[in-house]
């Protein structure tokens, strides 16, 4: 994760090969331009000097010359573009691929989904903006530019001044004040675009509860609002870009009128003014379009300025320089005095220590906040340690590389996802070289196998498919979790927002399938927690009790006053 992401002027982190790509790209467009400058002034010579009516060996270089060219200019053309985009649809591969790495794991993230979501679309869109429509066009519009004057300088010095500074003011101040005003202008699109995006997510996400709590006007208005401000926006920018290009023209034809009347004042012949006015002319073709790049340039900055500051959120973790090598199951897992901050705030665990031999199984209960899930994320390797220590077969969980970590203690997240895909291939995500014997032991034993049968192996699930049940959903994902068989699993608060019912009926089915795995179990329901061999009680992030369920009902403290509510409530019915 060293690698950097491209900063403005500077080609994104490049391999050599990809330098090479860009300077061939460069050098083909320039060809191209300069092609077609070179193609008029001899077209304006040819046709100049036939009208005088010569012996036509006269012209017949000049006849050469305008079909090279006509032919070399699409040539270069079609090269320029295969070489360009080419080169910036791999920077914009390298420049996604960075930023995936910059968020996973994920830490602690200041950015909504949605947002994010369109930073990444639109962000890294941006770095092939820079180099097709900024980067390469300026250099060929340099090349073609310095020509056409050389070009005119040998016909007339003085033309040649006045079409090197019209160049100057189409190619450089305009660009210059269309990049000034655009940066004013996307200082405030970009928020108001993030805001529809939002929006829309929040109108998306959210339908069945605005609909419920008849808010569904309101929060449409709010959407169609942040829609007009960012179309409002959106013409003004839209303008800039208008009168750039208006500009310019204008720069243009003022250029060429002076060249013509600097050659009349001369009393330059008329072949040679004809070519000085038609390269003038055409020598702009290339210089006009950078009022628009300007214009994107300043966007794409911005856009840049944004995607270093997600590589800048810093890890989640510090990676090992040279990982350990991944540790052999069965694990042995001894959490020692850890202590885990988020932030700078008070410690959400604080001197927390627990061991998990093979095969035992061990659950942590506590009230809300009182940091079961950090000491899950810091098993899970996303979060970091701040002091004490957690080992895996005797060695520092630190030396390993957190993938290594998190690919053999993991389990059941609080929030498990449905993919939009069949009852087979949601499950398959686990173990996609599962057999069907797997999958049918897996099923069987998060006892999911009536419901597998009922809705059919290829019934397609998730958002356009078939809803999943609160309770369905959290078998499906234990159902994956055993599928997947890591050496410590790890469970999420399970029947977290199911009704009671549920709730008791899969965590009795989950202690039966869990039983011989290592496991850690998040819960906040006592029923059946007769069978771990261990439970540990987290208080503001310390140990409060431990022991098993007989011993921690023996004593006054937070495990029985809460087993006494759940009776008092029938949860041990
Ligand atoms: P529990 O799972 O027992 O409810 P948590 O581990 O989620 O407890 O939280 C423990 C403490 O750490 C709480 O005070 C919580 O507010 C804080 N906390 C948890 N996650 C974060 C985070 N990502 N950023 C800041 N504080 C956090």
């Amino acid at each position: 994760m060293t690698a950097t992401l491209p900063g403005p002027g500077m080609s994104p982190g490049m391999a050599p090969g990809m330098s090479r790509r860009l300077a061939l790209a460069a050098l083909a467009g320039s060809a191209a331009d300069l092609a077609g400058v070179a193609l008029i002034a001899s077209a304006a010579w040819l046709i100049t000097r036939a009208a005088e009516q010569p012996p036509l060996a006269a012209l017949s270089v000049a006849i050469v010359a305008v079909r090279a060219f006509a032919t070399t200019r699409g040539i270069f053309r079609y090269g320029e573009r295969l070489a360009g985009h080419d080169v910036a649809l791999r920077a914009q591969a390298g420049t996604r691929e960075r930023l995936y790495q910059a968020l996973i794991p994920t830490g602690p993230l200041s950015h909504r989904g949605a947002d994010l979501l369109s930073r990444m679309v639109d962000d890294t869109d941006a770095v092939q903006d820079l180099l097709v429509r900024c980067v390469l066009p300026a250099v060929a519009a340099l090349l073609t530019g310095i020509a056409a004057v050389v070009v005119a300088a040998f016909l007339l010095p003085a033309a040649a001044l006045v079409l090197a500074a019209g160049l100057l003011v189409a190619g450089v101040l305009l660009p210059a004040g269309t990049a000034a005003a655009a940066r004013r202008w996307s200082a405030r699109i970009a928020p108001a675009r993030a805001e529809l995006a939002a929006k829309v997510a929040d109108l998306v996400h959210g339908a069945a509860d605005l609909a419920a709590y008849g808010a569904r006007g309101h929060a449409l208005a709010a959407g169609m609002d942040a829609d007009a401000r960012l179309a409002k926006l959106e013409r003004g920018q839209a303008r800039i870009n208008a009168a750039g290009l208006g500009l310019g023209v204008l720069a243009q034809g003022l250029t060429v009128v002076t060249v013509v009347l600097t050659a009349q004042a001369a009393h330059l012949g008329t072949v040679a003014t004809a070519v000085l006015a038609l390269t003038a002319l055409v020598s702009f073709e290339p210089v006009l379009p950078l009022a628009a790049a300007g214009e994107r340039f300043a966007g794409v900055l911005a856009a840049l300025r944004r995607l270093r500051e997600i590589r800048a959120t810093p890890p989640a973790v510090a990676e090992p320089e040279s990982p350990a090598p991944p540790p052999e199951p069965p694990l042995t897992v001894e959490v020692e005095n850890l202590v885990v901050r988020h932030g700078d705030r008070q410690p959400a665990l604080d001197g927390v220590s627990l061991t998990l031999t093979p095969g035992k199984r061990v659950a942590i209960v506590g009230p809300s906040g009182a940091g079961k899930s950090t000491l899950l994320s810091a098993l899970m390797r996303t979060v970091d340690i701040e002091s004490g220590n957690i080992r895996i077969n005797e060695v520092d969980v630190r030396e390993y590389a957190s993938d290594d970590v998190r690919a053999r203690m993991t389990g059941l997240t609080q929030d498990p996802y449905v993919f939009q895909a069949t009852v087979r291939d949601n499950l398959r995500l686990a173990g996609p070289d599962a057999s069907d014997g797997d999958l049918a032991r897996a099923v069987r034993q998060a006892r999911l196998d009536t419901w597998a049968e009922r809705t059919g192996w290829d019934t397609t699930l998730g958002e356009d498919g078939r809803t999943v049940s609160g309770g369905q959903l959290q078998r499906l994902a234990l159902a994956r979790a055993l599928l997947f068989d890591p050496s410590v699993l790890l469970l999420d608060e399970p029947a977290e927002a199911l009704d009671e019912e549920t709730a008791g009926l899969l965590m009795a089915d989950l202690l039966d399938a869990t039983r011989g795995r290592t496991t850690l179990l998040v819960t906040h329901r006592l029923r059946g927690l007769e069978q771990v061999d261990e439970i540990v009680v987290l208080e503001n992030g310390r140990v409060a009790q431990r022991g098993t369920h007989a011993e921690l009902l023996a004593v006054p403290g937070y495990y029985r006053d809460l087993w006494a509510s759940e009776a008092m409530t029938g949860g041990h019915a």
